[in-house]
């Protein structure tokens, strides 16, 4: 099955008792038993519900994985996959991954005794001397944000093996349209669904994919024991949102090229950072694993005034996090998605204050370049 088909009959296809053709939503909590312990497959809606599980069924097929799980959130999926470990272990992270994975690994998990570490990962050389004796997993965002900085999964994956530590993959700004890194040989990818997957700015949510039947069992435990769940509801409205991941995905790459074209020509702009850019350091790796480069750009206009004039200028970019919906959304890193990180390490990592961020839309591409010349007019 191609990716779009996939995307409309991979999981569970519509309801078997009546016929509908989209999954029913089971607003419910708990399930009759015919004889004690004697259930239909639920007992209980935080072990399992089968709304969340055709949304999980759909998420394992897309990332051609061996079981999925939905979460509360990216962060609650994250949170989730890092309970895996125990008290005394070492994560290896991408040194610009999301504000929020940075927080819940230096501020949060630290507490718990597990230990993280960051390295540029697009530096592949560089990842054998950061592995430590008790190196237990290497996490990698890529692309990063908001710096678009690409890792080769597959030479990851292969470092990991060989010193036998879990990869993990934030698969969020790729999608599994462009990119699927359990094929590439990481053992668990997981996603922020509140971004490209749901991409309607409507419904917050995480999802995880696992390539192991015991890693599967024991993330299972993790998630009935802990209890960040999606919700029927919500389950449901990110089953909708991902019917249409192709055709999105291919309108935000296509209105993405014409800005990067755009901006790539305009003199006030000093850097522009997106992958699919002959110039980007690592193109050909991102041409390699990805069957596109996706909807995320970032450029510098020199200045934090600078930044906040385009700002306040543009009409059809909201000011706003997040990314990966139907609108445009337009944001200063440093100021916003990235101030929990220490001004300093911004600085080290190139987040200046001049950088904006943009998750292109899918409004007519030829208004979003009016908008931006005006706005960059200043
Ligand atoms: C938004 C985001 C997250 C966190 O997900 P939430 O759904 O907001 O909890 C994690 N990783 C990346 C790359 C993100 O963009």
């Amino acid at each position: 099955m191609r990716k779009k088909t996939q995307l409309i009959h991979g999981g569970i296809f519509g309801d078997e008792a009546t016929g509908a053709v989209s999954v029913p939503i089971y607003q419910v909590s708990t399930y009759k038993q015919d004889g004690p312990g004697d259930h239909r497959g639920y007992e209980y809606s935080r072990t399992g519900n089968p709304t969340r599980h055709a949304l999980e069924e759909l998420i394992k097929d897309l990332e051609e994985g061996k079981r999925g799980f939905a979460f509360g959130s990216g962060m609650a999926a994250m949170t989730a996959v890092m309970m895996l470990l125990s008290s005394g272990d070492h994560v290896l992270m991408t040194d610009d991954v999301y504000g929020g994975s940075f927080r819940v690994m230096t501020k949060v998990l630290n507490r718990f005794g597990i230990e993280a570490s960051f390295v540029n990962t697009s530096d592949i050389d560089s990842i054998q001397n950061e592995i430590r004796d008790n190196t237990k997993a290497l996490f990698i965002e890529t692309p990063t944000n908001p710096l678009l900085k690409i890792t080769d999964l597959e030479a990851v994956a292969k470092i990991a093996k060989a010193n036998g530590i879990l990869t993990i993959v934030d698969n969020t700004f790729s999608t599994p349209y462009w990119q699927n890194p359990l094929t590439l040989g990481a053992d668990i990818v997981l996603h922020s669904a509140t971004k490209y997957l749901g991409g309607h700015s409507d419904v917050v949510a995480g999802l995880v994919v696992v390539n192991d039947e015991k890693i599967g069992n024991d993330l299972h435990f993790i998630q009935n024991s802990t209890g960040g769940v999606l919700g029927p509801q919500d389950s449901w409205l990110l089953m909708r949102g991902i019917k249409t991941l192709g055709i999105r995905m291919e309108e935000h790459e296509k209105n993405t090229s014409r800005i990067v074209e755009y901006l790539s020509a305009h003199e006030g702009v000093s850097k522009i950072y997106y992958p699919g850019l002959e110039s980007h350091p690592n193109h050909e790796i991102a041409k390699k694993q990805s069957r596109g480069f996706g909807g995320m750009v970032s450029f510098d206009v020199g200045s934090a005034e600078k930044a906040a004039t385009v700002l306040n200028k543009v009409k059809y970019f909201t000011l706003a996090e997040s990314l990966g919906a139907v609108e445009s959304l337009i944001s200063v890193p440093a100021l916003m998605t990235h101030a929990s990180i220490p001004a300093e390490r911004r600085a080290e990592l190139g987040i200046t204050d001049g950088l904006i961020r943009i998750s292109v839309g899918l409004e007519d591409a030829e208004d979003l370049l009016e908008d931006l010349e005006q706005a960059l007019k200043g």
